[in-house]
C-alpha cells in the first residue's frame, strides 16, 4: 500500500503543524498553493490562520472552484478553525453553515476544553481554541459532533469534517486519523471500481 497523499492548503496559517501530524501518521503531505497541487489528492486539510488572508489567497490563485470541485467529488476534507470559516456559506460554500468569527470574545480569546465526540469513540478529545469561531446556523445535512456552551464547534457534512479548534496542537491525532481512514476507504473503492472496469 502506498501512503495516501494529503494536501494541506499552505497559503497562510499553521499548515506545517498539520503536515507534521500527517507525516507522523504515515501519510505523504503535500503543500497546496495552486490548482495543480490538488491533482490526485486523497484528502485535504484547510488549516487555521487568518480566514481573511486565506480567502484572499484562494481568490488570487484561482483555487475556489477547484477546491469546491475536490470536495464535491467526495474527497475527504478536514477544516480547522479559520478552515471552518473558509468552508462556510459566505466563503467557499462547501458547508451549509454560517460561522461567527472570534465568537468566544476577547476574554476567552484562547482556551482549552475536553470534548466528548461520540463519532471518534474513546476518551474526550482535548481541544485548543485560539480566537475560534463557532457555527451560528446550519442546514439539515450538517451533523453536530461537539458543542461548547450550546454552540457547535465540530461538525460533519458528508465527506467534510470541520472544527473550530486546533487538533494539530494537541497530542491527539484522531481527527487526522479519521481523514486518513476515509481517504484509504475511498481509494480502495476506486480501486475496486477500476478492477470491475478492467475485468
Ligand atoms: N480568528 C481567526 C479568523 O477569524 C481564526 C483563528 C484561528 O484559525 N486560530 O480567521
Amino acid at each position: 500500500m502506498t501512503a495516501p497523499t494529503i494536501g494541506v492548503l499552505a497559503l497562510q496559517g499553521d499548515f506545517e503543524a498539520h503536515a507534521a501530524v500527517l507525516r507522523r501518521l504515515g501519510a505523504d503531505p503535500r503543500e497546496v498553493r495552486t490548482p495543480t497541487d490538488l491533482d490526485g489528492l486523497d484528502g485535504l486539510v484547510i488549516p487555521g490562520g487568518e480566514s481573511t488572508t486565506i480567502t484572499l489567497g484562494i481568490e488570487r490563485e484561482g483555487l475556489a472552484e477547484p477546491l469546491r470541485a475536490l470536495a464535491s467529488a467526495g474527497t475527504p476534507v478536514l477544516g480547522t478553525c479559520a478552515g471552518l470559516i473558509v468552508l462556510d456559506r459566505d466563503h467557499l460554500g462547501v458547508l451549509d453553515v454560517t460561522t461567527r468569527r472570534n465568537a468566544f470574545g476577547r476574554q476567552l480569546a484562547s482556551f482549552e476544553a475536553d470534548l466528548a465526540i461520540d463519532a471518534l469513540g474513546g476518551a474526550p478529545l482535548h481541544a485548543v481554541f485560539i480566537r475560534a469561531p463557532w457555527v451560528e446556523d446550519r442546514g439539515a445535512e450538517v451533523e453536530v459532533l461537539a458543542e461548547v456552551d450550546g454552540h457547535p464547534v465540530a461538525i460533519r457534512q458528508g465527506n467534510v469534517v470541520a472544527v473550530a479548534f486546533h487538533p494539530e496542537l494537541a497530542e491527539d491525532d484522531r481527527l487526522h486519523e479519521w481523514l486518513l481512514d476515509r481517504a484509504a476507504a475511498r481509494s480502495a473503492s476506486t480501486a475496486r471500481a477500476e478492477i470491475r472496469r478492467v475485468a
